[in-house]
């Protein structure tokens, strides 16, 4: 854990998940609270990865500005997603649904969300294992549980970032962010240009990397690992917060990976490509910290966005960062006063 804390005094979610945290003792030998999945190790040389994430009407999704099908999709993605986060092996998953009585009445639209949460429980192997079904008085609200699993010892943490890693994200950032702009507006979804379809679509319809998780956990150079569900300045915290020894991390502004597409619609509609790349939510790209001599031989695409900085460090070769217990933001190598907060429920 970090020493200095007080920089990131936790409130609000995190506050409240920690304060569940150390009420609850851990069974020997699992991970529990804290990382993307609870770990079990299993007798035969296996680990079973856990996680559930629930998505509430009207604060994960707007009913009539998102289609079943991709509700039924994204409702699946965000908890893969998790597994990915971990390196694991796609296994199952449990649904759970209260829904509101126009909903349940509804064959078309249940048909729909069932076609696509089945279209992506094919597409990345996972088999509908059970769920619960019950009604809601108004609001519609979705439950996954998903299961994995890696071969013991070989799933990957938020715990085991080290001094000097480079830090690497998977695919493009602040692309959902976009689309929740878009889909937030109140705009007709039907005069959407290009660009804009292609960003609502990863919000609607994010891409789970399991098989780029897969890959990674099989490397030892890769250290740390985690999935970015509330954006870079709000993810890294956890990695540099659950690792020993950390004092923070520097991220290359000028240096994050961002889409055509959302570079011509921040361009267009003046949004701030950085905030929504660095704080935006919802992006489900991964997160990992690589030795800082093994860039070279990681086959898997990515990007370097920063580096993980040690208490005694002045390594940076771009830039002389020391001693910054948080995240320290650089521009063509120069530190920026700015500041981007990621997501938080509460
Ligand atoms: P993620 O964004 O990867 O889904 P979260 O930020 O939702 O992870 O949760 C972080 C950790 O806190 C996870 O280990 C999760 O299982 C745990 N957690 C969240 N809410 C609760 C809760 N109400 N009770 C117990 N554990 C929780
Ligand atoms: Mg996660």
């Amino acid at each position: 854990m970090l020493n200095a804390m007080a920089e990131f005094e936790k409130t609000g979610e995190f506050g409240l998940i920690d304060r569940i945290r150390y009420q609850f003792k851990t069974p020997e030998g699992y991970l529990g609270i804290g990382d993307d999945c609870a770990v079990i190790p299993e007798s035969d040389g296996y680990e079973t990865l856990v996680s559930t994430d629930m998505l509430v009407e009207d604060s994960h999704f707007i009913l009539d500005r998102i289609t079943p099908y991709q509700l039924g999709w994204k409702s699946a993605a965000v908890n893969f997603s998790d597994i990915a986060a971990m390196g694991g092996e796609p296994v199952g998953s449990f649904l759970s649904l209260a829904l509101p009585e126009s909903l349940a009445s509804s064959r078309e639209w249940i048909d729909e969300f069932f076609r696509g949460y089945k279209d992506i429980s094919e597409r990345y192997g996972f088999a509908l294992l059970g769920g619960d079904t019950t009604s809601s008085k108004d609001k519609l609200c979705i439950n996954v549980t998903v299961l994995g699993r890696s071969r013991r010892g070989e799933s990957k943490r938020r715990s085991t970032a080290v001094a000097g890693d480079l830090i690497c994200v998977t695919g493009t950032l602040g692309d959902s962010g976009a689309g929740l702009d878009i889909t937030l507006s109140g705009r007709d979804l039907n005069l959407l240009s290009d660009d804009e379809i292609y960003l609502l679509e990863r919000h609607c319809m994010p891409t789970p990397r399991i098989e780029e998780g897969i890959a990674l956990a099989r490397q030892e150079k890769v250290h740390a690992m985690m999935d970015i569900s509330d954006g870079i300045a709000s993810d890294l915290l956890h990695i540099l917060e659950e690792s020993v020894g950390l004092s923070g991390a520097s991220i290359y502004l000028d240096k994050l990976p961002i889409s055509q597409q959302l570079k011509q619609y921040c361009y267009l509609n003046n949004k701030n490509v950085k905030a929504l790349s660095t704080g935006a939510g919802e992006d489900y790209e991964l997160l990992f910290t690589i030795d800082q001599h093994a860039e070279q031989d990681l086959d898997v695409p990515h990007t370097v966005i920063g580096r993980i900085i040690g208490p005694d460090d002045s390594f940076d070769t771009s830039c002389d960062v020391t001693n910054v217990n948080g995240i320290v933001y650089l521009e063509n190598g120069k530190i920026t006063d700015e500041k981007f907060i990621g997501f938080s429920h509460f």
